[in-house]
């Protein structure tokens, strides 16, 4: 939901900065902070050549797809998530560049670390966004949540050289929105207040889990503003979308929202994923891959001293399809051949056939581990030790120095390392 595009004039305007400074932001202690074309924005940034030119960060092989573009390029209608081949037919003057995700965590971490000088309470959502909870900030830094907004986009600015837009609300759901319609390089508080004022003219897809088909079928019943959802009686919502679904959108209509910010932690899921060269069917080459991605998964999850309870696979096939298949353990793990027999099984029991152009392995449920350590059984015990002595030798001697042997046959091609998470 980052267009502005479709809605009442004034909406925006009206949570701007006027004559009288910004609107009122007592109540208002959740800033969201979304960093603006954040891929684009740091290629631009190493190459100042290119500040006035379009610019897409993406793929750049036959299978890649747009991760970020600069609002020049946006103005051609490259969007993230769209196939690069498709934005170099729109825009064929942008400069196209493949994605250095070091260079982008290396800025993220250091906008959260400005981010953490102004309260503990952050929490990142990816490398480019996160939500701030300043209400304990406040007297310290004698400001205001708008006051602390403007300042964060100030310092991002001027020590960073990049630009972000900045919500300022009641609630997550309300900043987050917010800060959508900041962009670019803008601000906007809600007031407490006026919370369903600034929600209900919004199309339903604003919705926090209102994805495509949920906004057909509310749209089929003539609910296309989040006002219709309000209004609308829960009954009825329930016999249109199940339960869950109907008081979570009813509530969050109704600007409920509870959610408070959790500082910090760590990332609520890790995985890996490939994009193939060309489709692959054969099962064997998958689980191979599997493997792969297991081990990449397995070693990031023990570098930060993590654990998952479940796994999952992600399987796109050559016409977009995309499913994912999850099983969730007796005891959390790190430890590779255990995601991978999952995976694989997953991949075997639960996945129908066909050509398969993108692969995922993902472990979510993640904690320190801690006394779970105690449950894990004696075989999982020496996988454990085996990979614990493969993290030792990849550390010292580089990650070619160890590959689990089914690797070592024939690799599958691919496109880049990973594909990102598209961004706003
Ligand atoms: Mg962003």
């Amino acid at each position: 939901m980052g267009r502005s595009g479709d809605l009442p004039r004034g909406l925006v305007e009206r949570y701007k900065a006027g004559p009288d400074g910004w609107p009122d932001d007592a109540g208002c202690p959740v800033l969201h902070v979304d960093m603006d074309a954040f891929y684009a924005s740091v290629e631009i940034r190493e190459r100042p050549e290119l500040v006035d030119r379009p610019v897409v960060v993406g793929g750049v092989g036959p299978r890649g797809v747009v991760s970020s573009a600069n609002y020049l390029a946006r103005g051609f209608g490259v969007r993230s998530a769209m196939p690069t081949s498709h934005a170099r037919r729109l825009c064929p003057q942008a400069v196209y560049l493949p994605p250095t995700f070091a260079l982008y965590q290396e800025v993220s971490a250091a906008v959260q670390a400005l981010f953490r000088e102004i309260t503990p309470l952050v929490e990142p959502l990816s490398l480019d966004e996160a939500f701030l909870d300043v209400s304990g900030a406040l007297r310290r830094l004698r400001s205001t949540p708008a006051g602390i907004g403007a300042e964060i986009r100030r310092r991002v600015r001027a020590e960073q050289g990049l630009v972000c837009s900045v919500g300022v609300g009641p609630t997550k759901f309300v900043a987050k929105l917010a800060s959508g319609l900041a962009k670019p390089d803008g601000m906007l508080v809600v007031p407490r207040g006026e919370i369903t004022a600034f929600l209900h003219p919004l199309p339903v897809s604003a919705l926090w889990g209102v994805g495509k088909r949920t906004a057909e079928r509310l749209a089929d019943v003539g609910l296309e503003r989040v006002a219709d959802v309000a209004a609308a009686p829960l009954p009825r919502l329930r016999r249109l979308l199940g339960t869950a679904m109907a008081e979570h959108l009813h509530a969050l209509a109704l600007g409920h929202d509870n959610r408070a910010v959790v500082p910090d932690t760590a990332e609520k899921s890790i995985g890996a994923e490939e994009t193939f060269e060309v489709d692959h069917f054969d099962r064997d080459l998958l689980r191979r891959e599997l493997l792969r991605l297991a081990e990449r998964t397995a070693a990031t999850l023990r570098d930060r001293g993590l654990r998952g309870r479940t796994v999952s696979i992600k399987v796109r096939f050559a016409d977009f399809t995309t499913i994912s298949r999850s099983k969730t353990l007796p005891v959390a793990t790190d430890v590779t051949q255990e995601i991978y027999r999952t995976a694989a099984q997953l991949l075997t029991e639960q996945t129908p056939p066909g050509a398969v152009r993108l692969i995922g392995v993902r472990v979510e449920q993640l904690g320190t581990g801690g006394a779970e350590q105690l449950l894990i059984d004696a075989p999982a015990q020496g996988w454990r030790e085996a990979d614990q002595a493969a993290d030792k030798a990849r550390t010292r001697f580089g990650a070619a120095a160890i590959r689990p042997a089914a690797l070592l046959g024939e690799r599958p091609g691919r496109v880049g390392r990973t594909e990102p998470r598209p961004e706003r």
